[in-house]
């Protein structure tokens, strides 16, 4: 006959889950019996009122452990897993103490309870231990959110004033009256209202960088229209990049700084752990998600921030034959002949040399000719902007489901297995939601231009920057040679013919 222990666990009542210990009693015993076991009353142990993932000692729990480890028993049983402990640690530790000391655990839970004598056993305590993970790192950081109850609340970050928001009201967790704001939406009116001024600049260095411009792009634009920060500092590209990437934009309420697992930013800033705020958003959650996938690409970093004035310079590629076949492929960089003239030549060698002017222009019309055309919607990857809303609001939905799991684990609507398969599947779709808005971010820069009524203007409206992003998801340029033998001519309209017939636009 094996020698029985049972452990029984009560939880704080504020959890709303305890489950009492004479219930708990009951099953186990019942498990026990089941077997044709019997269980001594000495060896029943009882923790009233502990949680099982507070890092207080549980001072039943410990007895048993060393009972255990005193080669007392050869099987624990418990109610379930969460009642023996959601600390993660402890869970894998069962899988040690029953290698080590031969005791086996049992739960008397479920038409499935976990058996660690067989390794199916094993993988269940396994996927159990990860899921409690997820549910104590859940509730721990709940609980040690210094703001946790504003955030709950869908509160703006409290502290200095953000560019483009005026600052929060004090108290601003008792305000009950609203405002009307744009489009007619009432927010709370605790302050944090955006600036026209401000909110209108951020909406364009949102697009600016969406469209390809560089962040010191962004920068010349805002201190241009006479924008310094909210210090009184001149923009540069490590403030504006704060900007971009800051979901209180999006009205998102972003984690605490501390509580990322790993990489605090990017955990802090990513989008699964962002909760809908309160206020009166600048841009929309689609808009802040495509311009966090860029400059979280790490290639971005190395840009600088230098004005490009030509449209194809590192841009167009040269296309002129080499010897033993195949074409140049180097990249064309804009410079000026001796008499002061802009070209672009070939970086790689004395290929050939194009008027820059004259072939930008060409570039600009043929560009401006095809985003006019009836299809030229076609050209977006999706056809028309996904329904964002839509998109946001299951992709929140879903968050709170994953939120979820563990509590139906901890309840027993579902199985360790189904749990393992549900939390994967959730996180796929909820990944697969957030490439679709983050590609209703891209439609929604080139979107504008395209239905844009005059293309002339908005054309002309873009910087050197924007067209370029552009001309670059349109057409592959190349420059060669306009038929074997021709040599530049010497007047200037034919060296603009010339440079004209030497411009290729290879659609993409
Ligand atoms: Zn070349």
């Amino acid at each position: 006959m094996p020698r029985i222990a049972i452990y029984l666990r009560q939880s704080k009542a504020v959890e709303g889950d305890e489950l009492a210990i004479d219930r708990q009693r009951e099953n186990c015993l019942a498990r026990a019996t089941g077997k044709g076991w019997t269980v001594d009353n000495a060896a029943i142990y009882v923790d009233n009122n502990v949680s099982a993932s507070s890092e207080k000692v549980r001072p039943a729990y410990q007895r048993m452990i060393a009972d255990v480890k005193a080669r007392k028993f050869d099987v624990v049983i418990a109610w379930n897993l969460d009642r023996l402990t959601r600390r993660p640690r402890e869970i894998e530790d069962w899988i040690d103490l029953n290698e080590r000391y031969g005791v086996n655990l049992m739960t008397s839970e479920g038409t499935e309870p976990i058996d660690l004598s067989t390794e199916t056993g094993r993988l269940m305590l396994r996927v159990t231990s990860s899921v409690a993970r997820m549910e104590v790192e859940r509730k721990g950081r709940r609980q040690k959110e210094s703001n946790a109850q504003s955030r709950e609340l869908g509160l703006p970050p409290t502290g200095r004033r953000a560019f483009g928001y005026s600052a929060l009201g004090a108290g601003a967790k008792g305000v009950q009256s609203t405002r009307l704001g744009a489009g007619g939406t009432e927010y709370p009116a605790y302050g944090h209202e955006p600036i026209v001024e401000e909110a209108a600049a951020i909406r364009r260095g949102f697009d600016l960088l969406l469209a390809g411009a560089s962040l010191g792009t962004v920068a010349r634009a805002w201190t241009a229209s006479g924008l310094t920060t909210t210090t009184g500092k001149a923009w540069g590209q490590n403030t504006v990049r704060g900007v971009l990437t800051n979901p209180r934009y999006a009205a998102l309420v972003a984690l605490p700084r501390e509580m990322g697992t790993t990489g605090h930013r990017a955990n802090r800033y990513d989008l699964a752990a962002l909760t809908p705020g309160g206020w009166e958003p600048i841009v929309g959650v689609e808009t802040w998600t495509a311009a966090s996938e860029i400059l979280r690409d790490p290639s971005r970093r190395k840009t600088s921030g230098a004005p490009r004035r030509w449209l194809l310079s590192g841009l167009a590629t040269c296309a002129v034959v080499v010897e033993g076949g195949g074409v140049c492929g180097a990249p064309m960089k804009a410079g000026a002949t001796r008499d002061k003239v802009a070209v672009y030549r070939c970086s790689a060698s004395y290929h050939l040399a194009r008027k820059a002017d004259v072939a930008d222009e060409l570039v600009s019309h043929t560009v401006m000719a095809r985003l006019s055309r009836s299809d030229a919607v076609e050209l977006l990857a999706n056809h028309e902007a996904p329904d964002r809303a839509a998109l946001s609001a299951e992709l929140t939905a879903l968050q709170a489901r994953l939120g979820n799991v563990a509590d139906l684990v901890a309840d027993g609507t579902l199985t360790k297995d189904q749990a393992r398969s549900s939390v994967a599947r959730l996180r796929g779709q909820a990944a697969e939601l957030t490439a679709r808005l983050t590609d209703a971010g891209k439609v929604d820069t080139l979107g504008p231009l395209i239905h844009a009524a005059n293309i002339r203007e908005a054309w002309a409206a873009l910087s050197v920057d924007v067209q370029r992003a552009v001309v670059a998801a349109l057409y592959r340029v190349e420059f060669a040679t306009p038929g074997r033998g021709t040599r530049p001519p010497a007047d200037d309209e034919g060296r603009r013919d010339h440079t004209r017939r030497s411009v290729a636009l290879i659609p993409r």
